[in-house]
């Protein structure tokens, strides 16, 4: 059982302010508790920004070179703990242990490494004429996590932060809530400042809240739902702070005539039901040539009904979602899928065999039309729907077709179409034939968001801009 009911604050672990309010953690594979948290107030939000407002004014003014020793520490404490760390991700959101160890840690890892890279090359000053342009940190941050990739989230966030001279309250999802607690202790082993970087856990419509409407607080980086991004942007308006959001998506993945169908057809499959579905940017609609359908649906049924399911520290290729109101929301949208006459080629309602116990939801396959719920809606989750076009302008026309514009893929062999594809794509990010990118920028068109996060684009986030005009004499 974990205990983690303190938070972190100015340097400090803390009690809660206001008489301990807890709750507790599910392991969504037992559907047991395995722990508890304590639930933070405002109370404990102004206690944490006086204390990062307070550590700015040193922090801010730190040299580059400070902050890398600063980052390399931590990057050696993060390797040190990274099994621990990975083994908690397992635990709060029910990843398989090789994917929690493995790819959730290695993101962390690997923003933290990128982070190092670009503060060593990254330009803060330019002088153009007579005017000198700095790029200054813009203050106390509020930075808000979900649960379904919780290293990948809090590390994009708080390295820029940290590199750029920032200072930080980090509210972690409350579903998932042990990774953070360690990383905060990362930190703090690592030798972070008191104030520079604070941790409180608990509600969103709590802390989420206070921090967005807190008149000391410069900046809100957010990722999560869409519905809770507008309401964020909304809060933040009155005290006019600089809001990123990064939020959810309907990513299509177009695979083209020309290639070996079956084999992008059957990763294609095979990726949307990995971290059980729960991406944002998982080519959640799958794009195929109407003409060779039959093929497409006999890849992609072998493929959904190959995922092995369950315990995730066994040796399965797919856990259980998150929990039990993620596991009812999906089975509205498999049922939802199946009144709505979409053809089910794989999965379907229910825990799989064998599985009565967990929030484990079958890797499901629809055939459908991109005018379904279950094509239109982020369902988050193993369901993918597969949409056949007519040719390249139709499949385009249907992937532009959503109101999120997050990820996007495209397979074939023909480099040069894959490439004309993905200019007219109106998404952030795309894929092309896979490939993986730690300094590509990463965000949302639409209602997928407005932040970019990684990279040199994620310290922007972080970044103000001062123009000092008579630098030089004219
Ligand atoms: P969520 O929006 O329910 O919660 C995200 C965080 O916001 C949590 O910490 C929550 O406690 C907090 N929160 C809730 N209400 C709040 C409020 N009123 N004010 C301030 N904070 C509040 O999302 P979730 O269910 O944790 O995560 C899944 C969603 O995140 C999906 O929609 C997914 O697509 C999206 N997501 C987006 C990206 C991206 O980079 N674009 C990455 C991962 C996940």
């Amino acid at each position: 059982m974990r205990n983690y009911t303190q938070f972190y604050i100015d340097g400090q672990w803390t009690d809660p302010v206001a008489p301990a309010r807890t709750a507790e953690v599910i392991n969504p594979a037992t559907e047991e508790v395995s722990g508890q948290i304590s639930l933070g107030s405002s109370a404990d939000v102004d206690k944490a920004v006086a204390a990062a407002r307070r550590a700015f004014a040193g922090y801010s003014q730190t040299s580059v070179k400070e902050r890398l020793d600063l980052l390399e520490t931590i990057q050696a404490e993060y390797e040190r703990r990274e099994r621990e760390l990975g083994e908690a991700i397992t635990e709060e959101m029910g990843a398989p242990l090789s994917l929690g160890c493995g790819f959730h840690t290695l993101l962390g890892k690997g923003h933290l490494g990128t982070a190092i890279e670009v503060l060593k090359a990254f330009k803060f000053e330019e002088e153009r004429g007579v005017t000198l342009i700095r790029k200054e940190p813009i203050g106390v941050c509020g930075l808000i996590t979900p649960w379904n990739w919780p290293m990948n989230q809090t590390c994009v966030k708080i390295f820029p932060a940290l590199a750029t001279g920032c200072t930080m309250i980090l509210k972690p999802p409350q579903l998932a809530p042990y990774s953070a607690q360690l990383l905060a202790e990362i930190l703090h082993d690592s030798g972070v400042p008191a104030g520079v970087f604070n941790m409180i856990q608990g509600k969103g419509s709590e802390i989420g809240t206070a921090l967005t409407t807190h008149e000391d607080v410069d900046m809100i980086s957010f990722t999560g739902s869409e519905p809770v991004g507008v309401q964020i942007q909304k809060d933040a308006a009155d005290t006019v702070k600089r809001v990123g959001l990064e939020l959810g998506g309907k990513s299509a993945w177009i695979v083209l005539d020309d290639s070996d169908l079956g084999a992008n057809v059957a990763a294609a499959t095979a990726g949307m039901m990995g971290n059980s579905g729960q991406t944002c940017s998982a080519g959640s609609r799958l794009l195929v040539p109407s003409s060779r359908m039959d093929e497409v649906k006999a890849a992609a049924a072998e493929a959904a009904n190959g995922v092995t399911v369950g315990d995730p520290t066994g040796n399965f290729a797919m856990g259980p979602v998150v929990s039990k109101s993620q596991y009812n929301i999906i089975q509205q949208y498999i049922e939802k899928g199946i009144e709505e006459g979409a053809e089910l080629i794989a999965g379907g309602p229910g825990r799989p065999e064998g599985l009565d116990k967990g929030w484990y939801v079958k890797p499901t396959v629809f055939v459908g039309t991109n005018d379904m719920v279950i094509a239109r809606e982020e369902i988050f989750g193993p369901v993918l729907v597969i949409i056949g076009y007519d040719d390249l302008d139709h499949a385009v026309e249907i992937a532009n077709d959503s109101i999120f514009g997050l990820g996007g893929y495209v397979s074939g062999q023909d480099l040069e179409t894959c490439r004309e594809v993905s200019r007219k794509m109106r998404t952030g990010a795309i894929w092309v034939n896979g490939g993986f990118d730690f300094h590509a920028p990463f965000g949302g068109y639409k209602r997928s968001g407005n932040g970019r996060e990684w990279g040199d684009y994620g310290f922007e986030e972080y970044l103000e801009t001062k123009a000092v005009i008579g630098w030089n004499p004219a």
